[in-house]
C-alpha cells in the first residue's frame, strides 16, 4: 500500500479523499490555491503545498505545479477527485511518466471515454444498449446528414464528440432546422473542445437519468454496485440523487449491470467508473461513461457499505477486488441533496463568509462537507459546499430522515439552496418517485417567485 498520496483537488472531495487516506493509514498531501489557504481541511492535512493563485488555470489545472508538489513531498500516487484534471488523459499520462501512480483508469481508457463517438462504439461492441443514432461521427455531406436524421426520426439531438458538462448539444425538431443546427454546434464544439466532430441521436422526450457504478481492478475482475437515479437536474446539473432507482424492475437493472461489467472486462477497465444511461419506457440507453469518482458516490456507499474512494486507492496500489458480485448486498435506500452556495430560486452564486454552520446528525445521516462556521466560500469555484446524505431501511425512511436533517441544518451569512430542498422533499411527485429529467425545471417554472 502507498505511504503517501497527493490529492489534486479542493473542497469536499479533497476532504473525502483525505478521510479515506487516514483510514488506510496513508499520509495525505493537500495542494491548494491561494483562495483555499484558510480552509480547515488544508490545515488538517499531513502536508499542504500552495500551487498557485485562485484561478484554476494556474493552480488546480496546472499539471506542472501539481507534479512538482508530488515531487517535493515524495508522494507516490495522485488522486484527481472529480472535475479539474480528473478526466484529462494527458494529465494521467504525465503523472505516470513522472513516476507516480495515477489513481484512476489508464490514459487509454480515459481517452476513449472522453471521445463520445469512440465510447459509444466501444459500448455497442460490448453489448451495452445505446440511444439509436448515427454510426460514428456525422459526415460532411449535408444530404447524408439529412438522411441519417430521417432514419433516426425527429426530434434528434446533435452532440459534440468532445463535449462534456452538458455543453455542446442541440435538440432539433424539424428537418428545416437541422443543417443550421449542425453548423452552429460544430463551430461551438471546435471553440469549446477543440474538436468539431458531431454525432446524432434520437432525442428522448421523457427520460430518467439512471447510472451504474462499477469497480474493476484491471486484473479481469469487475463488479457493479447497483444504480443511482439522478433525474432531479437543473441545466444538466444534478441536485438530488438516490439509490436504488425507484420503480424499475430489479431484473432489468441486473441485466444492464451485467452488461456494464462485461464492457469493463472487454475494454480492460481499471478503477471506479460510472455508466450513465437514459431510461425511458422500460429501456436503458447508454449516453456516456465517467472515468472517475462521482459527486453522488455516497448514496452507493450507503446502500452497499463499500467505500468507493478507498477501493480506488486499493486498486491503484495493485490489489485485487476483495469481493465478487455475489458478495455485494444492497441494503435500504439512500438520498443525497447537494448543498450549493446560491440563491435557492434564482441560482445566483452566493460566495462569502459563513457566519454560522450547524450540520444535522442522528441515525442514518451523513454530511460530506469542508464547510464550517467562519469558513469563507471563495467566489472562484463551483458553488457546491457540501452534500447531505441520508440512509434508511426504506425510501420512505430515507426521505423522512432527509426532511429532519434539512430542518435541523442552519447556514447563515450566505444563501444556500436548503430552502429549495425542503420544498422538493415534500413535493408529492418527487415523494412518489420516478420523476424524469425535466421535472425539476418544470417545477421551478411553476413555482416562480
Ligand atoms: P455531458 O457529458 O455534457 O453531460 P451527456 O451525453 O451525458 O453529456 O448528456 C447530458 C444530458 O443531456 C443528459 O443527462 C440528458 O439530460 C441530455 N441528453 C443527452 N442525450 C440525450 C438524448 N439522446 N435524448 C434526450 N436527452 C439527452
Amino acid at each position: 500500500m502507498f505511504k503517501k498520496i497527493l490529492i489534486a483537488n479542493r473542497g469536499e472531495i479533497a476532504l473525502r479523499i483525505q478521510r479515506a487516506c487516514r483510514e488506510l493509514g496513508i499520509k495525505a498531501v493537500i495542494v491548494y490555491s491561494e483562495a483555499d489557504r484558510e480552509a480547515m481541511y488544508v490545515k488538517l492535512a499531513d502536508e499542504a503545498v500552495c500551487i498557485g493563485p485562485a484561478q484554476s488555470a494556474h493552480s488546480y489545472l496546472s499539471m506542472p505545479a501539481i507534479i512538482s508538489a508530488a515531487e517535493v513531498t515524495d508522494a507516490e500516487a495522485i488522486h484527481p477527485g472529480y472535475g479539474f484534471l480528473s478526466e484529462n488523459a494527458d494529465f494521467a499520462e504525465r503523472v505516470e511518466r513522472s513516476g507516480f501512480v495515477f489513481i484512476g483508469p489508464t490514459p487509454a481508457s480515459i481517452r476513449i471515454m472522453g471521445d463520445k463517438v469512440a465510447a459509444k462504439q466501444a459500448m455497442i461492441r460490448s453489448g451495452v444498449p445505446c440511444v439509436p443514432g448515427s454510426e460514428g461521427a456525422l459526415p460532411e455531406d449535408p444530404k447524408e446528414i439529412l438522411r441519417i436524421a430521417r432514419t433516426i426520426g425527429y426530434p434528434v439531438i446533435v452532440k459534440a464528440a468532445g463535449g462534456g458538462g452538458g455543453r455542446g448539444m442541440r435538440v432539433v425538431h424539424t428537418e428545416a432546422a437541422l443543417l443550421h443546427a449542425v453548423q452552429t454546434t460544430s463551430a461551438e464544439a471546435q471553440a469549446a473542445f477543440g474538436n468539431p466532430l458531431l454525432y446524432m441521436e434520437k432525442f428522448l422526450e421523457q427520460p430518467r437519468h439512471v447510472e451504474i457504478q462499477v469497480l474493476a481492478d484491471g486484473l479481469r475482475n469487475a463488479v457493479w454496485l447497483g444504480e443511482r437515479d439522478c433525474s432531479m437536474q437543473r441545466r444538466h446539473q444534478k441536485i438530488i440523487e438516490e439509490a436504488p432507482a425507484p420503480g424499475i424492475a430489479r431484473r432489468l437493472i441486473e441485466r444492464i449491470g451485467d452488461r456494464c461489467v462485461a464492457a469493463c472486462k472487454k475494454i480492460g477497465y481499471r478503477g471506479a467508473g460510472t455508466f450513465e444511461f437514459l431510461y425511458q419506457d422500460g429501456e436503458f440507453y447508454f449516453i456516456e461513461m465517467n472515468t472517475r469518482v462521482q459527486v453522488e458516490h455516497p448514496v452507493t456507499e450507503m446502500v452497499t457499505g463499500i467505500d468507493i474512494v478507498q477501493m480506488q486507492i486499493r486498486i491503484a496500489a495493485g490489489e485485487k477486488l476483495p469481493f465478487t458480485q455475489r458478495q455485494i448486498q444492497m441494503r435500504g435506500h439512500a438520498i443525497e441533496c447537494r448543498i450549493n452556495a446560491e440563491d435557492p430560486y434564482k441560482f445566483v452564486p452566493s460566495p462569502g463568509r459563513i457566519n454560522l454552520w450547524h450540520a444535522p446528525g442522528g441515525p442514518g445521516v451523513r454530511v460530506d462537507s469542508h464547510a464550517y462556521t467562519h469558513y469563507f466560500v471563495p467566489p472562484n469555484y463551483d458553488s457546491m459546499i457540501g452534500k447531505l446524505i441520508t440512509h434508511g431501511d426504506t425510501r420512505e425512511q430515507a426521505l423522512a430522515r432527509m426532511r429532519t436533517a434539512l430542518s435541523e441544518m442552519v447556514v447563515e451569512g450566505i444563501n444556500t439552496n436548503i430552502a429549495l430542498h425542503r420544498e422538493l422533499l415534500v413535493d408529492a411527485k418527487f415523494v412518489e418517485g420516478g420523476t424524469n429529467i425535466h421535472y425539476l425545471e418544470r417545477w421551478l417554472g411553476q413555482h416562480k417567485r
